[in-house]
């Protein structure tokens, strides 16, 4: 079983009396632990098949199966549920909580699936390390540079676990280096067993993957798989 089967996906926005075809005809299996980059030019569809793909959004039309689960007949409780233990979703605009420090925002999901304080001090305290911002967990984000903020949102959206990470141009808003530890984390994260998409409008990102999507007008124009060496 795959970890995702998309068949016939379609997503039709309406915009005054116009209706924008985001995502047409879209096929797409994907294993568990794979790790892809999605790229095309902007206003082809990528954010919007992240989004359904992370349930933030409802195909108009298609089949959506996570775990061989159908997600579209979900309700949106169903899906958010679903969202919280399976998915994690990083932003290029991190969307931390501005008012919680670095451990408070991690520690969010763990609150919500009604982990106990103590469990909750030693998960987030380990993933703080382990993305190197133990010395940072007490700094609310706007005390924090570009890549910690997405280290943050990083340890945030895995701090669960889940088998999915959906990452949506997560360097976009930040200098080459820090865009380099950010990618470094998400693929330590994929090499443990998560799988990892990536949507990045540099090359140098988009080619370190070993399955390549090129989006062109809401459709997967392209599928390529590295020859495993
Ligand atoms: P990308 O991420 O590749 O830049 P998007 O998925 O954001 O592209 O957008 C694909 C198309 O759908 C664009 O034409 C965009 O304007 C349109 N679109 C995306 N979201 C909405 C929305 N919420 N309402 C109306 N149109 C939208
Ligand atoms: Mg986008």
């Amino acid at each position: 079983m795959s970890l995702i089967n998309l068949k016939d996906i379609q997503r039709v926005f309406q915009v005054g009396d116009e209706l924008v075809h985001a995502l047409q005809d879209v096929d797409l299996t994907i294993e568990a632990g794979e790790y892809l980059s999605l790229m095309g030019p902007s206003g082809s569809g990528k954010s919007t098949l992240l989004n359904v793909l992370g349930l933030l959004d409802r195909p108009t039309a298609g089949l959506y199966e996570l775990d061989g689960r159908d997600t579209t007949t979900l309700s949106d409780i169903e899906q958010a549920e679903i969202r919280g233990s399976k998915i994690g979703f990083v932003f290029q605009f991190f969307q931390l909580v501005p008012r919680l420090t670095a451990f408070e925002n991690v520690e969010l999901p763990l609150m919500l699936a009604g982990i106990s304080v103590a469990e909750r001090r030693t998960r987030v305290s380990a993933i703080l390390e382990k993305t190197g911002l133990a010395e940072r967990m007490n700094h609310r984000p706007d005390q924090l540079s570009g890549g910690q903020r997405q280290r943050v949102a990083i340890a945030r959206a895995t701090i669960n676990e889940p088998e999915l990470i959906l990452a949506d141009e997560p360097t976009g808003n930040l200098d080459s280096t820090s865009g380099s530890e950010v990618v470094a984390i998400l693929e330590q994260l994929n090499t443990g067993g998560m799988a990892l998409i990536v949507v990045t409008h540099d090359m140098d990102i988009g080619r370190r993957a070993r399955r390549r999507l090129k989006m062109i007008d809401g459709c997967i124009a392209e599928d390529l798989r590295e020859a495993r060496s």
